[in-house]
């Protein structure tokens, strides 16, 4: 049994987990299909959330994660992903895999509430 999460903390996560997954398919496979995975797990009080792909990867993480940088100006991208990730997420971690590509991990605090938008 997890934690009761309410509607906003539901659309915050939500457009977090957007953000990471329209990267990987935006940045991560430019020119190529490929996996994105995506692995939760939920407590009484707290969500953990991990997005990961198999792409090109990031060269510096700390420059991605500065509000406005972008490498695809021209595609319109306004390079506000991560800023957005971790102003509505307690915690991101970006982390370059083994193999090849990156793994977003995010944590968020859930309140306790009597609602429960989940569900579950
Ligand atoms: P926006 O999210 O506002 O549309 P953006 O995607 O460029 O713009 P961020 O999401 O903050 O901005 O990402 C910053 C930069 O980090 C990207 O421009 C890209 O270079 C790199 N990046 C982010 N995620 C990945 C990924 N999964 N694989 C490879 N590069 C990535
Ligand atoms: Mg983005």
């Amino acid at each position: 049994m997890g934690a009761n999460l309410n509607l906003d903390e539901l659309t915050e996560i939500k457009t977090a987990v957007s953000e990471a997954v329209t990267n990987c398919v935006v940045h991560a496979y430019p020119d190529t299909i490929g996996d994105i995975k995506i692995e939760v797990k939920l407590t009484e009080d707290k969500i953990y959330i991990s997005i990961s792909d198999e792409g090109i990867g990031i060269d510096n993480l700390e420059r991605a994660k500065e509000p406005f940088f972008t490498t695809k100006p021209e595609e319109e991208r306004s390079g506000m992903g991560f800023t957005v990730m971790e102003s509505f997420m307690d915690k991101i971690d970006i982390k370059r895999n083994k193999k090849s590509g990156v793994t977003v991990y995010m944590e968020k605090n859930i309140k306790k509430s009597k609602y429960n938008a989940l569900g579950v």
